[in-house]
């Protein structure tokens, strides 16, 4: 049986690896091994994630965390490696933009092993993001080119990626599958809905984790500025992630809306399906936000989703709390019709061929 490694390290890489895994583990024609780098360690960053979505336990957990970027990615760098020359897999799965993710890719690729890289061609044309500096190293040294929409592929064409040794295939969003499959189950077994006493329609969920804004003090208190411009109109909930939480704390910054632990998956799709809008600056819940049929308001100067601007679904409000605000009334008198094909159906099937076809 073909070997293949799968790379994962943080919260989004989780949910996306979830769906790949489980059609690996049913179609029995491919052995999985996966390595955790330990990049997002808190049991509710992490191991929730393996629990609900019934991953396969990692077999390495690398423990690798709280380090500058070049240090993170060093030592990924070098463990990976190891693991490469011990397990010999003919090609190593990487998701998304993080420092595993290029650790991950630029091991296998030093060492001849094929790379398919999901989640590929996404740009925000922010070099100053390190996402987007991992993202276009970890695309141009990839085998598999997994792309989500068409601008993806456009991206890489004008990157030259036409002339390059590779194959790029658009096959979607693999986050899509993960939140109609897991919707499902998510609504059976998530109680946050009347745990926390809330109405349908009647809060928005927000998140704010991204560096650019956690990096500046003046960004991060704008942008709860207009989040608590909201609140006085509607509640706002937010799952803090630890990076923000801390960074609040150590400044000593209180804001006036309801904030809660990082939630597990099924808990974040039951605030989706219940909120009346989202506010974030992560890359995946701008999606599933609208895989649930709601606006969103984006808290960064740019998207690299830039589909869910250009038909209206989503709004770019950078670090504007009367941008944020204005943003919020005009999606309550709106009626967006969700029903477009943006991102694609079944996608981790057509991955999981895709590399069943280069093995
Ligand atoms: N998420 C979650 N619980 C939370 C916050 C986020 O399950 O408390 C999920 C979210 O639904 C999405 C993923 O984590 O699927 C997004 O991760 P994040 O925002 O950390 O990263 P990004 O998508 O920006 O790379």
């Amino acid at each position: 049986m073909k070997k293949i490694v799968t790379i994962v390290g943080a919260r989004p890489q989780f949910i996306k690896a979830a769906v790949l895994s489980r059609i690996i583990a049913q179609n029995n024609e491919i052995e999985e091994v996966l390595v955790h780098t330990g990049q997002h360690f808190d049991a509710n960053m992490s191991a929730v994630f393996f629990d609900e979505m019934q991953i396969p336990e990692p077999i390495y957990n690398l423990g690798i965390n709280t380090m500058n970027h070049g240090a993170m990615t060093g030592l990924m760098l070098q463990k990976i490696e190891e693991i490469l020359d011990k397990e010999k897999p003919e090609l190593v799965v990487v998701y998304g933009d993080t420092n595993s993710t290029l650790a991950g890719a630029l091991a296998a690729k030093k060492m001849n092993i094929k790379i398919a890289h999901v989640e590929a061609g996404l740009r925000s044309f922010n070099m100053e993001m390190p996402e987007e500096i991992n993202r276009i190293l970890t695309d141009r040294i990839s085998d598999l080119l997994c792309c989500p929409t068409k601008n993806a592929i456009k991206n890489l064409k004008q990157e030259g990626f036409d002339y390059f040794n590779c194959k790029v295939i658009q096959t979607g969003d693999i986050m899509k599958d993960a939140v109609k499959f897991y919707s499902v189950i998510a609504s059976e077994k998530s109680s946050i809905i009347t745990d926390l006493n809330l109405e349908q329609n009647k809060f928005v969920l927000a998140t704010i984790h991204r560096q650019e804004n956690t990096n500046s003090l003046e960004k991060l208190k704008t942008i709860f500025k207009g989040l608590e411009g909201i609140n006085k109109k509607m509640k706002v909930i937010m799952p803090i992630h630890p990076r923000t939480k801390a960074i609040l704390e150590k400044n000593n910054l209180k804001f006036n809306i309801t904030f809660i632990q990082p939630v597990g998956y099924f808990d974040m799709l039951q605030l989706l399906k219940y909120c009346n809008l989202v506010v974030t600056d992560s890359g995946g819940l701008q999606k599933e936000a609208f895989y649930n049929k709601k606006a969103c308001i984006i808290a960064r100067q740019e998207t690299e989703w830039i589909e869910l601007v250009e038909n209206n679904f989503a709004v770019i409000c950078g670090a504007n709390s009367g941008k944020i605000e204005n943003a919020f009334e005009r999606f309550q008198n709106v009626d967006l019709n969700f029903d477009k094909p943006l991102f694609g159906n079944n996608v981790g099937d057509k991955i999981y061929n895709e590399i069943l076809s280069i093995l």
